[in-house]
């Protein structure tokens, strides 16, 4: 609730929540809807959600407020069934959650995944016309909340799918971890035979400047006409709302929180470029369809952990780890695979803690923090140290990637041989030193 004066000062003006409002102060004008209090925020502060759908807080007594319309209450969408045209590629949308499923609750202000799956399809009518579309919405959950068996409950359901006749298949989730989940399906879906796009919005699919619409017509323009047999995350290629780019699975990560392009390449270039409209260019190389059937492999082992090694880092970390049963190790290092080994405090060495992990047989892979570039044990001394305690170098893969790469080899190998195949390309997430990457800014 807002404090009392300014409850008072609405209901004398006759504003109620939801209200379309002018706000002006000092030369300043600006429209927007009259949102609640938010959860956390001052009472003394009017929230207004502005037309681009950004929320903006304003000290009442700093401003006038002045009421244009009542409110349209929370957008809604009416359901609709795609049209089902026989000649037309069967595909399966697997809708699990995210802002391309949600809405703004226009009570607290904040973005809920409140829509079906159907609700998505009154805006895009178009896909009736690229593929016979069929939802499957096995949970819907904010990506954070996902693991590994939200991954291997997905990867699952599209071997199921595809062995039911579906051409390609494309799954909506949240995009927070969206690189995490298509790692692991890269890596779960052995002799994958058709196209697995992954999708999802960055703004959600009631605010005009939504993604939502578009990253879902070319994700399932991809599915239903391309030959490509690999997992991939379809999202914008650019800010500008005209195509998007397939991104090879192990290979792309979040780099924005908001923009609509936040999804890049890392350490490779897009398989494709595909517009709306279908038109689809292949820019790098990848997996054609040919012959075989997918077979899940979905074992995980998640007492794996992600660690990152900054200046004055405490290597205890690394113990604490180990002690709570750890049985694999990313470290996020600096630089070309680095850690603390000479500091001067002596106690914030890396070198002995590392080395005790490896002895007690704990897998330790090293990646950069640096994201772009390979990690290399052989220029400075620092890094031949770590690399000759044990440390397997894990060449050009993200952190996350070989992150989900270590707890999904644990989970399906001895140690040994995950030891062993860390370093080595298995689903496209290391890539040869002579790829060009002219695509990176
Ligand atoms: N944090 C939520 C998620 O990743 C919503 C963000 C989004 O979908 O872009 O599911």
């Amino acid at each position: 609730m807002y404090s009392k004066e300014i409850t008072k000062s609405l209901k004398e003006k006759g504003i109620s929540i939801g209200d379309l409002v002018k706000i002006e102060y000092d030369n300043v004008s600006m429209e927007g809807e009259l949102m609640p209090k938010t959860e956390t925020g001052s009472p003394e502060t009017v929230i207004i959600k502005l037309k681009s759908g950004y929320n903006i807080g304003i000290s009442f007594d700093k401003v006038r407020l002045t009421k244009i319309a009542d409110s349209h209450g929370p957008v809604k969408f009416p359901s609709a069934k795609l049209a089902q045209d026989k000649e037309l590629p069967k595909i399966t949308l697997l809708f699990t959650g995210g802002t391309i499923g949600s809405k703004v609750d226009y009570k607290t202000g904040g973005v809920h995944p409140l829509i079906k799956p159907e609700e998505l399809f009154y805006d895009v009518p178009e896909l009736s016309k690229i593929a016979r579309v069929d939802v499957k919405n096995p949970f819907s959950i904010f990506s954070e909340d996902m693991s590994h068996k939200e991954w291997a409950r997905i990867a699952e359901e599209v071997a199921k799918e595809l062995d039911n006749g579906a051409r390609g298949v494309v799954v909506a989730m949240g995009t927070d971890t969206m690189h995490y989940a298509a790692a692991a399906l890269s890596f779960m879906l052995e002799n994958l035979n058709a196209p697995v796009v992954i999708t999802g919005a960055q703004r959600s699919s009631d605010r005009g400047s939504s993604d939502a619409f578009m990253n879902l017509i070319c994700a399932v323009q991809i599915a239903a006409k391309s030959d490509i047999a690999e997992v991939g995350i379809c999202m914008h290629s650019s800010s500008s709302d005209d195509s998007c780019h397939f991104l090879r699975g192990t290979k792309a990560r979040k780099m924005h929180s908001t923009r609509r392009d936040a999804f890049r390449p890392i350490n490779s270039i897009p398989i494709a470029k595909i517009t709306h409209d279908g038109k689809l260019d292949y820019i790098g190389q990848y997996k054609k369809i040919g012959n075989g059937k997918v077979k899940t492999k979905n074992g995980y082992d998640s007492s794996v952990a992600l660690i990152k090694a900054y200046p004055g880092s405490d290597p205890g970390l690394i113990d604490f780890h180990v002690s709570a049963g750890c049985k694999g190790i990313i470290i996020e290092g600096t630089g070309l695979g680095h850690a603390p080994i000479s500091p001067s405090d002596e106690n914030k060495s890396w070198a002995g803690h590392i080395e005790k992990a490896v002895k007690k047989g704990v897998v330790v892979g090293m990646t950069s923090q640096t994201l772009y570039g390979r990690v290399n044990p052989n220029v400075y001394s620092t890094a031949r140290k770590i690399a000759s305690l044990g440390v397997v170098y894990c060449e050009d893969m993200t952190p996350e990637t070989a992150l989900v790469k270590l707890g999904w080899l644990l989970g399906n190998y001895d140690k040994k041989t995950a030891e062993e195949l860390l370093g080595k390309n298995i689903a496209g997430e290391i890539s040869q030193r002579n790829e060009l990457n002219e695509f990176l800014v």
